[in-house]
């Protein structure tokens, strides 16, 4: 149920009625600061942050959705929180997610599902609202930047859970190079995937944030090491000096835009295409260069992320054994109680959610001595394979390469759309079935990430503007790709297309 989000659960702060107010009938948060703001004068000073519910704060519980954690408080802050509010940000609440960070769609959450708050028509009184996904798994956080709850929200994106809740809710979602923000305080998922993303109404907001979170951890040994920082900023800088504002005429001559040939799947929606053309348009009016190019191996990422993101889900997750933290369950009666390994299993089964016990299950199996070669090892081939396309499409070398060999004729960025489709409607018995996590995906629901799940397993900056509206008139997102440590590229190209 959406108890932690009801009316009575909503500490009230000063601003807390209006929270609540834009809260309703959105289910964006799942818990609500009643600190006034953090008295900083820093560079964000102003700003209110919402934080995805699988980050650490010591002020609010951090849920994951999930309930084996819905009583856990961490004792610290993540990285990530603390050089928000050393900035001065002021941090709102808590966002909804899908349990531990595995769905599309928001509905994987022991906190029910969150509803889009973009409607067609204006001022739409929450009982009429019509009801779709905000996608996921940072629902919650797209949700709060598109309700007017907060300026920017915190999420997580391990195969696309940044990109696609900001498309679906016309925000503007950053999934940053892996290791450029600290994960350190993040409850892992899959770690050699998972990034901290960044949402907000325009890149221009997206940018203050990343600019402020965006510094080496000492904490996180998956961080890019200043000099591997330094690196790639030499590589890319030369490429800054393109100008991205819109009012210069041919504003963006010298800039190589490619469009990927293996992003236009059969289901993809027509009227997407229609507003990447439209955008393609404007960016060579203003002088950019078009060209399209092709990154074969995208046809096999769907099923490499799913082998590689369950494998090391199976293993993140075995901590939560419900002895040193989380929901411990009675037994049923009658059951043998002896063993520490009954008390697990009863813990494990009540408190993770089935599409959480589907991909333990599924990691498991594939890395058993029968299936590790024929799964766990196939996937981490395609990974290379993905990686090598990449590389050979950017002009850019990729800083993370001893001795990288860029193309002559290479690109700077891709473009591509963020989702094969508008927000999907939310039917009241999928809400009512998936609601506390108690059923799996279907297969459609895996299919909403093809667009975003080659950029995480290459570990690649990648952006989604709200870039027009679908044949329904709701927002259709575009994404921009760019190579490793290529962040600030990503973000001057994304300007030009807000
Ligand atoms: N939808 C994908 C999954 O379920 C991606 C989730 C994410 O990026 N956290 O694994």
């Amino acid at each position: 149920s959406s108890s932690t989000t009801s009316s009575s659960a909503l500490r009230t702060p000063p601003i807390g009625s209006d929270v609540e107010a834009l809260n309703a009938g959105v289910n964006a948060l799942t818990s609500v600061s009643s600190e006034r703001s953090t008295g900083g004068y820093g560079q964000l000073h102003g700003l209110s942050i919402a934080i995805k519910d699988n980050i650490c704060t010591s002020s609010l519980p951090t849920t994951c959705s999930s309930a084996i954690l819905q009583q856990y408080q961490s004792p610290f802050d993540a990285t990530v929180v603390r050089l928000l509010r050393d900035a001065g940000a002021h941090i709102v609440g808590k966002t909804n997610c899908d349990e531990f960070g595995m769905g599309s769609l928001n509905l994987n959450s022991v906190h029910g599902p969150v509803i889009n708050p973009f409607q067609t028509a204006p001022n739409v009184p929450a009982a009429q609202m019509e009801h779709r996904s905000a996608g996921g798994s940072s629902g919650g956080s797209a949700a709060s930047v598109a309700a007017g709850i907060c300026d920017a929200a915190l999420g997580t994106d391990t195969g696309g859970s940044v990109r696609l809740p900001a498309s679906y809710c016309g925000v503007v979602g950053l999934k940053p190079s892996y290791g450029i923000i600290s994960r350190w305080g993040v409850i892992s998922f899959a770690d050699s995937l998972d990034c901290v993303g960044i949402l907000g109404k325009s890149v221009g907001i997206v940018k203050r944030v990343f600019d402020t979170v965006a510094t080496y951890d000492p904490r996180d040994p998956t961080a890019a090491t200043p000099d591997l920082r330094e690196r790639a900023c030499q590589f890319n800088s030369p490429f800054l000096s393109v100008t991205t504002s819109t009012h210069q005429p041919r504003s963006l001559e010298g800039l190589r835009i490619g469009v990927p040939i293996e992003y236009f799947p059969s289901e993809l929606d027509p009227s997407i295409v229609d507003v990447l053309r439209t955008v393609l348009r404007r960016l060579g009016e203003a002088g950019a260069a078009l060209t399209s190019v092709t990154v074969p191996a995208t046809q096999y990422t769907l099923s490499a992320y799913y082998v590689i993101a369950s494998a090391e889900a199976s293993s993140n997750l075995a901590r939560f054994d419900s002895v040193r933290y989380g929901l411990r369950t009675a037994p049923p009666p009658g059951a043998n109680t002896s063993k520490s390994s009954d008390v697990f299993a009863h813990s494990r089964c009540a408190g993770l959610g089935k599409e959480v016990q589907k991909r333990i299950l599924l990691g498991t199996y594939a890395l058993t001595a029968d299936a590790f070669d024929n799964y766990f090892l196939q996937a981490q081939r395609i990974r290379g394979h993905v990686r090598r396309d990449f590389d050979r499409v950017f002009r850019h070398p990729c800083a993370l390469l001893e001795r990288p060999f860029p193309p002559e004729d290479g690109v700077d960025v891709l473009l591509h759309p963020s989702a094969i489709r508008t927000a999907p409607p939310l039917d009241r018995r999928a809400q009512e079935s998936h609601s506390g996590g108690k059923a799996a995906l279907g297969l459609s629901e895996y299919l909403q990430d093809i667009m975003t799940v080659p950029a995480s397993l290459a570990g690649l900056p990648a952006l989604s503007i709200p870039a027009g509206t679908g044949a329904d008139r709701w927002p259709v997102g575009v994404s921009v790709v760019g190579q490793w440590g290529c962040d600030n590229l990503v973000m001057h190209v994304g300007k030009a297309i807000e």
